[in-house]
């Protein structure tokens, strides 16, 4: 790793920072990173940092990977651009289609429609599922069943199924017919359910009462991150998926697995689902498709899904979606070379282990402090919720910026990880070591001691 850091722009004040207040000074005071490689970034200021946050959950492979970045020049030096409407098509297109279905074989995927990131992978999603209902003759079916917490993204289908008011609340009025239901959250759950088991039936029972009184034939989709991310990384009990996926069978509710986060090995497994052992019917793909290091979404379907749509005679067998930069040819040749990666090394069990050894010593470091009520996460994906009561699980009071103030001290200790309200979050590169795992450990344990 250099030492000598790139130089720094000048701190312009002309964007936004996505998800903060424009008019807050605090949002403008920009911490530029310069460079990145392995599982580091460089400030401006010249100090690595461990990357606690794997860019924004997607740079797996790690930073600087010479592979990634020797297939996009190549790609870039033979076809930069071309677009894959009008019956046109590029090598790289086709060659990462094939892959991502060879890859989802045991999920049963059979086709895949590619977009510019996750946002775009789940409306796709929640436009073919509506549009594969109306090819079957039921075009009454328009609802989507979301769970709080959830998160699927900013446009206005996926911010519509949205658990969390804060990212609906300034765009209202959203997609009608989308319902909210409770999230198999054992920490807190409206039961005060501490049984992993029952709670499972308990959130599954409530879909199907959902279901039932939204009127099933009403009812297109029940979309779900198979391990929720921005909602604070919340594990599911291990009967959840198939006890969901049951009750969709039973009512012909089609199955949406937004694996934005966890596709490609991020929770342990290749992806989310199968980690639970189930298929879903659509499955989201973006961030970990490619690292990150171009934009890049896939929304992959079933053979369900294909054969209808593929087999409708009317107007609405054509499938009127899809973006300039659908397949774009850099983004496809990153994704290709990345997957290499991702399976040559095995990340998804790298990330299985390493995410397991990051919790513990995590848990052994941090679950004394006051502040800190549960510790939990599945592969790479960790949170740590922050409580202003252990007792009686009340968490922080966001506002008071304790989160942030925690975060701020790691990073000078070394280490980048992401306060999102209540919760400090993890999301590291799929390549971490032990050294990083004791690295964020130790940053996070002093800015605990530190921080008030
Ligand atoms: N779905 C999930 C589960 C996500 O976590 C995200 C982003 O974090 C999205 C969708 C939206 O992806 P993007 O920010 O690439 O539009």
């Amino acid at each position: 790793m250099q030492s000598t850091a790139p130089k720094a722009t000048t701190k312009t004040q002309n964007f936004w920072n996505p998800m903060a207040h424009p008019g807050d000074p605090a949002s403008r005071n920009f911490i530029q990173i310069v460079k990145g490689d392995g599982n580091y970034v460089q400030t401006a200021a010249g100090d690595w940092l461990v990357d606690g946050v794997g860019g924004l959950w997607n740079v797996n492979v790690g930073h600087n990977r010479q592979e990634v970045k020797d297939a996009i020049r190549a790609q870039l030096d033979e076809l930069e651009y071309f677009q894959i409407f009008d019956g046109c098509s590029h090598p790289r297109v086709h060659e990462l289609a094939d892959r991502l279905v060879e890859m989802t074989q045991p999920e049963g995927m059979t086709k895949a429609m590619f977009s510019s990131g996750g946002s775009d992978a789940v409306e796709t999603a929640l436009k073919i599922a509506r549009q594969y209902w109306k090819a079957v003759g039921q075009s009454q079916r328009y609802k989507f069943i979301s769970l709080k917490q959830g998160y699927h993204g900013v446009h206005f289908g996926g911010a519509s199924v949205n658990g969390n008011t804060v990212f609906r609340t300034s765009y209202e009025p959203m997609l009608p017919g989308c319902i909210h239901i409770d999230t198999p959250w054992l920490y807190r759950n409206p039961w005060n359910c501490e049984d992993p088991e029952e709670l499972g039936h308990l959130c599954a029972k409530q879909l199907e009462a959902e279901i039932l009184f939204q009127g099933p034939d009403t009812v297109a989709a029940f979309i779900a991150e198979p391990v929720q991310g921005a909602g604070g990384v919340i594990v599911p009990p291990a009967n959840y998926w198939p006890l969901v996926r049951q009750v969709c069978d039973k009512y012909g509710v089609l199955l949406i697995a937004d694996e934005v986060v966890t596709g490609f090995g991020r929770s342990g497994s290749m992806f989310g689902v199968r980690g639970w052992g189930v298929k879903a019917d659509i499955q989201c793909f973006a961030k970990g498709i490619n690292s990150g290091y171009i934009p890049l979404g896939a929304t992959l379907v079933n053979e369900r899904i294909s054969s209808a749509i593929e087999g409708c005679q009317s107007f609405t067998g054509a499938v009127m979606h899809g973006y300039t930069y659908s397949g774009h040819p850099v983004a496809c040749a990153a994704a290709l070379a990345s997957l290499k990666i991702v399976e040559q090394e095995n990340l998804p069990q790298n990330a299985a282990v390493q995410g397991e050894l990051l919790k513990r010593k995590l848990e052994h470091a941090l679950l004394d402090f006051p502040a800190v009520g549960e510790i939990r996460g599945k592969g790479l994906m960790i949170a740590i919720d922050l409580v202003a009561n252990k007792e009686t699980r009340e968490p922080i009071d966001p506002t008071n910026g304790y989160a942030n103030r925690l975060a701020a001290v790691t990073m000078r200790e070394g280490a980048i990880v992401r306060p999102v309200g209540t919760k400090i979050i993890l999301s590291p590169t799929l390549t971490l070591t032990e050294t990083e795992v004791d690295k964020l450990t130790l940053a996070l344990k002093i800015a605990f001691q530190e921080v008030k």
